[in-house]
């Protein structure tokens, strides 16, 4: 009765009648086909993934809630401002923090954030970036912390000002100075430490951006730099908190979030206007943080060490094979294994090992470095995967 009434009133708007017809019967045949094969369509080759959610190989699989919410999205009209303000709003109260954004990566948040230091609200400043005539335009960084993601930064037509002493950023400090950029990553590297860096900043009132990118887990990474004063925090969707690997965060103080959505989409002429996020990323994101926050960070934990233990089990059955647990110090913090083995029983050279892994059936990526030994991560196992890499690693060693 109710379906009948829906349809009636339906039907006497302005739908017409064919229309509907084609639209839900070809949902209807859709829904009955079965799913295209477009790795097949297209040639291409899946794999497993025990390196890490790296960008070129496409980060990791998004968990089916937060596919789910992707799919919800993608058949939902929205306005993009009012999908950026709630979810935001949400995503704050779940760090803890003034304000959020959802951005088009870790990449686009340095981006974005700086653009937000530069231009405050000023939409005419907006509209000049990247010349900086008339602003401030210096970025104070430490000669350590420089690395190939500060292009995203230098975008905005920033100039950086190297230091390595507490004493420098003292000086270095001026009417010029637009922002201070810490690379959480490399904080062991630098002589100036967060709690430092962070605190220099306060006192000049100077915004300090935090990049910890890559460093969630741990979950207490998410609130760290902004007790110690941080302004500004951009974190990856797509590495740590297995999300949409298009999405990351910026998040922190409320005044620059709000200068930082003025430099993006959908305000065309913006600095970070080809950095699109869309209604789906957006509600990927809230979905991602809200699993993030309410996991259970121990016993995932104890799950990757027992999957590190019997990929290291299977293998160090192997005579001359050794092989250990090891935890990266920040970037990608949980266990991985490390496998080495006796040159003279196995003539094998760790990126001929890495070769025939991504060579065979089925194919597996590992980490792509070869100095200590071949390594692999397994928190982007999917079930049962594990026994695979297993198997996959002791058959390429005794064939070696
Ligand atoms: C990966 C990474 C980025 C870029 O992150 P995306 O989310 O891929 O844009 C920036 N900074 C660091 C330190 C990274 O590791």
């Amino acid at each position: 009765m109710q379906v009948m009434l829906l349809r009636r009133s339906f039907l006497q708007s302005r739908w017409s009648l064919p229309f509907l017809g084609a639209w839900f019967g070809r949902s209807a045949a859709l829904a009955a086909r079965p799913q295209r094969d477009f790795l097949k369509e297209l040639e291409l080759r899946t794999f497993i993934n025990a390196a890490e959610p790296f960008t070129a190989l496409s980060g990791s699989i998004m968990p089916p809630e937060v596919q789910q919410a992707w799919n919800y999205a993608a058949t939902r009209h929205m306005r993009l401002d009012e999908v950026h303000d709630a979810v935001g709003r949400k995503i704050a109260a779940l760090i803890g923090c003034p304000s959020a954004m959802v951005t088009a990566g870790a990449a686009s948040a340095l981006t974005l954030g700086t653009a937000a230091c530069l231009t405050g609200l000023d939409r005419d400043k907006v509209r000049r970036l990247p010349d900086t005539t008339g602003m401030k335009s210096e970025v104070i960084i430490q000669k350590s912390h420089r690395y190939g993601y500060d292009h995203a930064v230098r975008n905005c037509g920033i100039r950086y000002v190297e230091v390595e002493t507490l004493d420098e950023i003292e000086r270095a400090i001026g009417p010029n100075t637009a922002m201070m950029h810490f690379f959480n990553t490399n904080e062991p590297m630098g002589q100036v430490k967060l709690p430092e860096f962070a605190a220099l900043g306060r006192k000049h009132g100077i915004p300090v951006l935090n990049d910890i990118a890559a460093d969630v887990p741990p979950l207490s990474n998410f609130t760290r730099s902004l007790q110690l004063g941080c302004d500004l925090v951009a974190v990856s969707g797509g590495k740590g908190l297995r999300g949409p690997q298009s999405c990351g965060l910026l998040y922190g103080n409320a005044d620059l979030i709000k200068a930082a959505r003025l430099n993006g989409p959908p305000n065309s002429d913006a600095i970070g206007r080809g950095q699109k996020v869309n209604k789906e990323e957006m509600l990927a994101m809230l979905v991602t943080l809200e699993q993030y926050f309410q996991r259970d960070h121990e016993a995932e934990w104890r799950e990757w060490e027992r999957r590190v233990n019997l990929v290291r089990s299977a293998v160090t059955k192997i005579p001359g094979v050794t092989a250990e647990m090891f935890v990266p110090e920040i970037h990608y913090r949980c266990p991985h294994l490390r496998v080495h083995w006796d040159a003279a029983n196995i003539r094998l050279s760790v990126s001929e090992a890495i070769q025939r892994l991504r060579a065979g059936e089925p194919s597996i990526e590992v980490r792509p470095y070869t100095k200590d030994g071949l390594e692999l991560s397994v928190w982007l196992l999917a079930p049962g995967e594990v026994d695979i890499v297993a198997r996959r690693i002791a058959e390429v060693l005794k064939a070696g």
